[in-house]
């Protein structure tokens, strides 16, 4: 019986050791016995891609990018043969493939590649013949033989492209919580499972922080509307759906609340107050693939001004090196860096049609003594700049202020 095709996606956490493997297996093949065609994408076991960054670093810290994604795809090579191994062991067929073998075709920006094309030939082939597809996940390969990797938590985008090119029936992401929550549940216990979220508010709060989705897989599924479910791999609960339009009876102003802290901040002091200025920095580091998040120009009085902006902390020491540069070159003062920060945000399609948001988020950071260094908002977002230290604090302070509890 022919029940329609799948495409699971099993995080890090999810086959993190022997038993969660075996666990993973058991699951998908409880899908092939009901009759579903599988496709499964899986990532590194556990903290793997954070271990060989680490290892990398010891030995060239400045290692070049095309050898890095060589050496971080070989986490999810890993986890695909071993699945396939427990699959086998369970008395199934299965074949696992690397992403250059099922040909996820990418640009050639190692370590953040895009995907161009993708020849789904084997992984039909695979299907046709009743196996069970495993294909490793975060990666794919250059029209040059070259293999890339498609930035950190890339294997929901390769789910995500896979289940939209194969014309999936569904799309689930496993991984070790219950879907998406009001906040991350490990920073505040109270947050609750959203059953419905747009593509829209997804994208936002992946973006400033909740490492639960990756954002560009997001973008993939709006564009080309194909609904996620995210769910635990530990339980066979519902999870959360991720969709094009979520119908509340009454709008809820803010769903969520995240936090960011791989960010710095960096200032230039004392710039000339003068047009073309700014332009020359951003211009800089633009060219020099540096990605600038939230920018803040004070207004001036004199004839100077203080330039702040975020960068990730990844790109801080480029960013530094180029920064100071262009302030030498436009004679202005001192550029200090700040890596002691974190970004809180509110998300939520109902700000666009509520005020007040903003300062009820502003209220509830200075009732706990939170000062804020740097705001920013967007239609659906408000985010603050603040101390590290208080993350956790303003979090579950957010939290209650918006009822999210409840
Ligand atoms: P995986 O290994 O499955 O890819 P990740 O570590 O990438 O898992 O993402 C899952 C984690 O994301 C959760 O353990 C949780 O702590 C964190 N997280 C952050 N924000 C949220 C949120 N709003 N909802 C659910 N999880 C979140
Ligand atoms: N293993 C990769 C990472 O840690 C990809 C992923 O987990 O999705 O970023
Ligand atoms: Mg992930």
């Amino acid at each position: 019986m022919h029940r329609g095709l799948i495409v699971q996606k099993f995080g890090g956490s999810s086959v993190a050791d022997v038993q969660r493997i075996q666990h993973v297996a058991k699951r998908v093949t409880s899908y092939r016995k009901k009759g579903y065609d599988l496709v499964v994408v899986v990532s590194a076991l556990g903290d793997t891609t954070d271990e060989l960054i680490e290892l990398a670093n010891k030995i060239n810290p400045e290692a070049s990018e095309r050898e890095m994604d060589m050496l971080l795809s070989t986490g999810e090579q890993i986890s695909v043969a071993l699945l396939a191994m427990a699959i086998h062991k369970l008395g199934f067929e299965a074949i696992s493939f690397t992403g250059a073998q099922v040909g996820i075709i990418t640009d050639t920006s190692h370590t953040r590649a895009r995907i161009i094309k993708i020849n789904t030939d084997k992984v039909k082939e695979g299907l046709k013949r009743g196996r069970i597809v495993i294909v490793a996940g975060f990666q794919g390969v250059t029209l040059n033989q070259d293999i890339t990797t498609l930035g950190r938590g890339g294997s929901d985008l390769t789910a995500v492209a896979l289940a939209k090119e194969l014309k999936a029936d569904e799309c689930e992401i496993y991984t070790d919580v219950e879907g998406i929550y009001t906040t991350d549940p490990r920073i505040e216990p109270k947050a609750k499972r959203i059953q419905a979220i747009t593509y829209d508010e997804m994208l936002e709060m992946a973006s400033l922080g909740a490492q639960v989705m990756q954002a560009r897989s997001i973008e993939v599924a709006k564009k080309f509307d194909v609904p996620i479910h995210v769910r635990s791999s530990f339980s066979d609960n519902p999870g959360t759906m991720i969709i094009k339009e979520v119908k509340r009876m009454e709008e809820v102003v803010v769903s969520g609340v995240t936090l960011n802290k791989n960010e710095a901040k960096i200032t230039v002091c004392n710039v000339p107050d003068r047009p073309g200025v700014a332009a020359k920095i951003f211009k800089e580091l633009a060219s020099r693939g540096v990605n600038v998040d939230m920018i803040v120009q004070n207004v001036s009085h004199t004839r100077q001004t203080d330039i702040s902006f975020t960068v990730g902390k990844t790109d801080v020491q480029k960013a530094v090196k180029f920064t100071k540069k262009v302030a030498g070159n436009i004679h202005s003062g001192e550029v200090l860096v700040d890596e002691d920060i974190a970004r809180v945000s509110v998300v939520g399609v109902g700000m666009k049609s509520h005020p007040g948001v903003a300062a009820t988020m502003f209220n509830a950071l200075a009732d706990n003594k939170i000062n804020i260094e740097m705001i920013s908002t967007s239609e659906i977002s408000i985010s603050c700049i603040i101390k590290k230290k208080f993350s956790e604090t303003a979090v579950k302070a957010l939290h209650e202020k918006f009822g999210l509890a409840k």
